[in-house]
């Protein structure tokens, strides 16, 4: 398992995401940007709105999403 935070993602706060692989941490964030804007909260509003424009183009996506499981990739076991 590795851990991976809201801010590695570019997201404004520090809560860890736990998963086998970078789509497991992936999907984990998207599903806590979903959670923040259904509570109102506006300071995940700007990632909230990256992510989605992610889903929207997958391919311009690709460059970020190659860089998330480096990210991920290089980090330690925990
Ligand atoms: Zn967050």
């Amino acid at each position: 398992m590795k851990t991976m935070t809201c801010r590695q993602f570019g997201g404004p706060c520090d809560l860890a995401h736990r998963g086998e692989t970078a789509d497991d941490v992936i999907k984990a964030q998207d599903q806590h940007l979903k959670d923040a804007e259904k509570a109102g909260d506006t300071t995940h509003f700007a990632a909230r709105k990256e992510m989605k424009g992610r889903w929207l183009h997958p391919k311009k996506s690709m460059g970020w999403y190659r860089e998330m499981k480096q990210t991920f990739a290089d980090l330690p076991e925990s």
